[in-house]
């Protein structure tokens, strides 16, 4: 779901919002353009082929560094498990909220019950899920994981409250707490990051933060992500 703070809402608590982005379809051009000493031409029209026939060609031939001349920093508000896997992308630069310095709000992730249910540990890929969760086992699981939430915030507010330091009653919080962080990168290496994250192995959480840069993304580099998008499985 959009709104028109250029925020993208994810699940119940999350989000993606564009601070920044920089570059263009057009500067891309123009960079690679730097080694022949020319410029951006134009894009072309029905009739006329223009500096798209370029932009296929830079990608196709991965020409990546002008990608590298673009880019985006987001702020993310997601689940811990999700941020953990996000920051496995050393290309991108991060800056996190701390729990050391202030205490975390206390909003869970909380798998939607059709989630679950389709959430069964997957036969083909050891790492993934896919499979069928009989209703009467998913309801369950899903009311003892919001008890132990719930709970997981008693411990943690006890421990403030009792004086107990935030850096230490965190480790009462489980990996579903949100988190919030910035997390900047070039175009390139965003698309890096799709590539690996709107896959179908990687963990349907991500992917639907993945979706959220790729909307972002799309709309600020239409043609690049046009290009990108055909070699991916989405
Ligand atoms: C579906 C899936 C499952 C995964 N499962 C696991 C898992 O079980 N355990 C686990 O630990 N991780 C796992 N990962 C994380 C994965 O191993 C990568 O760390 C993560 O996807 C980031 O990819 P990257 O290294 O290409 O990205 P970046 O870190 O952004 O790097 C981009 C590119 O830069 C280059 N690069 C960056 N750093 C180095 C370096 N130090 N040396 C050489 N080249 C470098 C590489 O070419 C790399 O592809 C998983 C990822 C996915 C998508």
């Amino acid at each position: 779901m959009d709104d028109s703070q250029g925020v993208t809402r994810v699940h119940e608590h999350g989000y993606v919002r564009l601070v920044e982005a920089w570059g263009s379809d057009e500067q891309i051009v123009a960079a690679a353009r730097m080694s022949t000493d020319g410029a951006f031409r134009g894009w072309g029209t029905d009739t006329e082929p223009g500096d798209e026939r370029l932009l296929a060609r830079l990608w196709r031939d991965r020409h990546t560094s002008p990608f590298e001349q673009a880019g985006m920093s987001l702020e993310v508000r997601a689940p811990l498990f999700v941020v953990r896997e996000w920051q496995r992308h050393r290309t991108q630069s991060f800056n996190e909220q701390s729990a050391r310095y202030g205490a975390l709000p206390y909003d869970d992730y909380l798998p939607s019950i059709e989630r679950v249910l389709l959430g069964g540990q997957s036969k083909g890929n050891r790492q993934g899920s896919g499979t069928a969760v009989p209703h009467a086992a998913a309801e369950a699981w899903r009311t003892e994981l919001a008890g132990l939430q719930e709970r997981a915030e008693a411990v943690y507010r006890l421990g403030i409250e009792s004086g107990i330091s935030r850096e230490l009653s965190r480790c009462a919080l489980t990996v579903s707490r949100y988190s919030r962080m910035r997390a900047s990168a070039n175009l390139r290496n965003w698309l890096a990051f799709l590539a690996l994250r709107l896959a179908p192995d990687a963990q349907e959480e991500i992917r639907d933060y993945a979706r959220a840069v790729a909307t972002l993304l799309a709309e600020r580099f239409p043609r690049t992500w046009a290009l990108a998008k055909e070699g991916m499985t989405t």
